[in-house]
């Protein structure tokens, strides 16, 4: 028979991202010993948003590492704001948002998720397994009992009285557990591409809008973290007209960063994300639950994933913590996280979706020039509403609080 290697824990979390990395330092925090698995063997990988928005700030803040955060080199994006057809249009103000961050950290999310995973690792009820990955569930009838992971070692059979799927929007998890996403239909793609930022270009993050075209710069420091949205499954089309007209239109879209367009050589130079909506109705069964993108992925739209994915976290340590202590929480405790956040994701993804499909896509499509929207001119004139806008991206519906305690030592 193959000895196979096994691990006891009392939650194993599939996934080292934001929601993973997050519930993991919570539970572990509070005295509960938890296992994440992370299938990289670390954290550098591919752009995934830098964002750490004021909702997510907060939390770090009640948790008492807003210090130490800011320490990590970053910027700090107070302002938002929209070009249509060349004309500026301030949109969001962070700087009176209440709580103790009044701006959008720009973090790579790689260094994020090592500030977390340090933090963690220091606490003596948290392990970070890397390059493992989750393959399958174990179970016994109805209940999950733990996980199978694929490792360097072999394979490694982890039992916990939870398992929760962060493991992204791909999720292996929700896919073994028999959960089938609702998808809502989607009419875009992005085109992520990064353009050179020169000393003299402006501070705040930029939507650049024309006829047919809609682009995004998010001030990096030494570049532009540029978006460039295209029709769904559009980006096939763009690479076989080839580079040079791709250029072409980049320059146009890309206006005061026009001189800098020969910084894309090849499509080697430009990623896509395949934009995806959706939602698991179920987001639990006996002994596991998926949270962050697993269980509801966001359009790219106000850049709120890793925002949203943090919040679950947060939730899930809150309302799980206690039954943990208790023993194996019950299908209605898990129930209860789904269901406080259930409300913030089925609003923010509507909002996602109305913009998507009312102002996006109509801008993709249009030959004329584009007309500001009528909000648009009310934010240039009253710059107090700025607020507003800052408000749903920076903190968003339902913004939670950190309950679960410190009971790391004991
Ligand atoms: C190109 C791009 C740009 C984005 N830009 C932004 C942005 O600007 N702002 C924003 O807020 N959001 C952005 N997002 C969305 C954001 O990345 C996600 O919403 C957020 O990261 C979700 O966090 P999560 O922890 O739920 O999942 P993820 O971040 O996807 O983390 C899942 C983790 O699980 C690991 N994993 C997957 N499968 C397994 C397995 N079987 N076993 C073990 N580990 C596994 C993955 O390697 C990953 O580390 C962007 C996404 C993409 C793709």
């Amino acid at each position: 028979m193959e000895n196979r290697k096994t691990l006891s824990t009392r939650v194993v979390i599939a996934g080292g991202g934001p929601a993973g990395m997050m519930c993991g330092f919570l539970l572990a925090r509070a005295g509960i010993d938890t296992v994440v698995l992370e299938k990289h063997k670390d954290f550098f990988r591919d752009f995934r948003g830098d964002t750490v928005h004021p909702a997510t700030l907060n939390a770090i803040y009640e948790l008492g590492l807003f210090d130490a955060f800011r320490k990590v080199p970053h910027q700090e994006l107070r302002d938002i704001a929209a070009e249509i057809e060349g004309v500026p249009y301030p949109v969001g103000d962070f700087r009176h948002l209440p709580g103790h961050a009044q701006f959008i950290a720009i973090m790579p999310q790689w260094d994020f998720l090592n500030f977390l995973a340090e933090k963690a690792k220091a606490l003596p009820h948290f392990r970070l397994l890397m390059e493992a990955k989750a393959v399958d569930l174990l179970a016994s009838g109805d209940r999950v009992t733990g996980l199978v992971a694929e490792t360097p070692d072999g394979p490694l059979d982890i039992a916990a009285d939870l398992v929760i799927g962060a493991d992204g929007r791909h999720s292996t998890i929700r896919e073994k557990a028999g959960f089938k996403p609702l998808e809502r239909g989607v009419p875009i793609d992005v085109l992520w591409l990064k353009l050179p930022r020169q000393e003299s270009d402006p501070e705040a993050a930029l939507g650049r809008v024309s006829a047919g075209l809609l682009f995004v710069m998010i001030d990096r420091g030494t570049y532009w973290q540029c978006a460039f949205v295209v029709p769904k499954n559009g980006f096939e089309a763009i690479k076989a007209q080839g580079i040079e007209k791709f250029r072409a239109r980049l320059k146009t879209a890309a206006g005061f960063a026009a001189n800098r367009i020969d910084a894309i050589a090849s499509f080697d130079d430009v990623s896509l994300l395949t934009v995806a909506v959706d939602r698991l109705p179920q987001w639990a069964r006996p002994g596991l639950l998926c949270i962050g993108d697993a269980a509801h992925a966001m359009s790219p739209v106000g850049g709120i994933g890793i925002n949203l994915a943090i919040q679950d976290a947060i939730a899930a340590a809150n309302l799980l913590w206690q039954p943990l202590l208790r023993g194996k929480p019950t299908l209605g405790d898990l129930n209860r996280v789904q269901a406080r956040r259930e409300f913030a994701v089925k609003v923010t993804q509507g909002l996602q979706v109305a913009i998507q499909n009312r102002i996006i896509a109509p801008t993709l499509a249009s030959t004329a020039p584009v007309k500001p929207p009528f909000v648009l001119k009310l934010l240039k004139a009253f710059p107090i509403l700025r607020t507003i806008p800052a408000y749903m991206v920076g903190i968003g519906v339902r913004p939670e609080h950190i309950h679960a305690p410190d009971r790391a030592n004991r």
